[in-house]
Order: structure tokens, then sequence, then C-alpha cells
């Protein structure tokens, strides 16, 4: 049987990292130390190692990422290359730079922040949705364990850190309601507002979250 490769495969994510070299935003580095370095371009995110986290960062920075690698390994080959190919500007990587890129990706590829999200949504609204009308103690705890769990392991670590922050929230007001579906899925639908708020989003009306992710809407086109 194959075994699991001993070097992972993210030569991609290493060259970037060492592109870009951010320091780790966890790190108390002081500031001042890459100043020679490009700046990231606007809603990248950095993963806690100094490396761009694509689970945490949109498609359309990663793609402004990427060129801008593509950028930079063009100019620093070209720097070092004849006169003739330094007047050169027609590049692949150049003509990509210029080109918008589109916001969706392919289907089969790796998802960014918000791909993650609305599929992340989709697992706990019908977990809300799928929930006992009243819960015994055992469910309830085992929901309160996945949550905790899952608040610490979410792939996109900011998305993490602020969900948990805003459980833990001091009056108690955010602990997970679980007695019961109704309450549950009421309390899924602040968590959901609580993001939404966050990114500018409208709210949704938590009135409606049954029909959203349970029975399907009242005018049938679910059906
Ligand atoms: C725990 C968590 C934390 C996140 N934190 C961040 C973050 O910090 N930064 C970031 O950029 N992204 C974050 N995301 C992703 C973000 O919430 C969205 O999923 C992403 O931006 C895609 O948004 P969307 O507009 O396609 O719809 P989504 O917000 O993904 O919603 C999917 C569908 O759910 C329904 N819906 C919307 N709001 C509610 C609600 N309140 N209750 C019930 N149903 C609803 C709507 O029909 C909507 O189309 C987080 C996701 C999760 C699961």
């Amino acid at each position: 049987m194959p075994g699991i490769p001993t070097e992972s495969t993210d030569s991609q994510f290493k060259s970037m990292g060492s592109m870009f070299n951010q320091p780790n935003p966890t790190s108390s580095k002081p500031a001042g130390d890459d100043d020679s370095k490009a700046p990231l371009p606007k809603g990248v995110v950095l993963d806690k190692d100094g490396k761009p986290c694509r689970t945490c960062t949109s498609v359309a920075s990663w793609r402004a990422l990427t060129k801008q690698a593509d950028l930079n390994k063009n100019t620093t080959s070209s720097s070092s290359s004849s006169t003739a190919n330094k007047m050169t500007t027609s590049t692949p990587a150049l003509a990509a730079a210029a080109t918008p890129s589109p916001s969706e990706l392919p289907s089969d590829c790796p998802p960014d922040v918000e791909q993650l999200g609305r599929s992340t949504w989709t697992l706990l609204h019908s977990m809300a949705a799928t929930y006992p009308e009243k819960a015994n103690a055992e469910h309830q705890d085992n929901m309160r364990g996945f949550l905790k769990f899952f608040s610490k392991l979410y792939p996109c670590w900011v998305c993490a850190d602020d969900f948990q922050t805003w459980m833990a929230h001091p009056s108690g007001q955010n602990q997970p309601r679980l007695g019961s579906r109704k309450e549950f899925g009421w309390w899924m639908c602040e968590a959901h507002n609580e993001v939404n708020r966050k990114l500018g989003k409208k709210e949704f009306d938590c009135r409606l979250w049954e029909e959203r992710w349970r029975t399907g809407w009242k005018d049938g086109r679910c059906d």
C-alpha cells in the first residue's frame, strides 16, 4: 500500500511565503524588519506560520497574490537577463496581471474563505434543522462538545478566533442554546448574523431560519 509522502507538496505556498516573507501574524517581531519585502495584496490573510492562508482569503485576493508572485518572479528573472529581454513587457505574467480575475474558482479547486463558509453554514444550519425537537442531556453535551471543537478547528483561523470570542462573551448571552431545535436553530442564525454584520452583509430574518434550512419556503419552490 502506498504510504503518505513524508515531504509535503506545498512548494507553491513555500515559494509564496518566501516571496512575500511576511512576519508571523502572531509573532512579536519588530516592525521594520521586512521593509524590503513586497506588501501583500489587500485581503490576503497569513496563516500562523506566516504563509498565505487560502481558507482565510477570498478568491479575488488569492489571485492578486498569485499574480504578484508571478510578476515578482518575472521581474527577478528578467533583471538578470539580456537588455532585449528587459524591454519585453508582453510576458504571460504581465498579461495575466492586466486581466481581471473571475470571482469564482472552478469547482474542483481548494476552497477560499467564502466557499468554505457557505459549505460550513450549510452543515451547521442542517445540524440545527435535524436537531431533536426536545434534546436530552446527552444530545446537548454532544453538540456543546462539537461546537467547542469546531470553533477551535475551523480552517480559517481568523474566523475561528472571532467565533470563539463571540461565543465566550462575558455576559454568557452567546453560549449555545441547546434545549430544543427551535432554540438551537435560532442561536445558529444569530451566530451567522454576527458574521454577516462583521462582513457588512444584510442580516437574515431569524424567524425564517426553518423555512430556509428545514421545511423549504412556503411558496413550494423547494418541493
Ligand atoms: C463560523 C464561521 C465564521 C466565519 N467568519 C468569517 C470571517 O471572519 N471573515 C470572512 O470573510 N468570512 C467568514 N466566514 C464566511 C462567511 O460567513 C460567508 O460564508 C462567506 O462570506 C460567503 O457568504 P455568502 O454571502 O455566500 O453567504 P453565507 O453567509 O455563507 O450564507 C449562506 C446562505 O445562508 C443563508 N443565511 C445567511 N445568513 C443566515 C443566518 N443568519 N441564518 C440562517 N441562514 C442564513 C442565506 O440563504 C445564504 O445564502 C465565516 C464562516 C463561518 C462558518
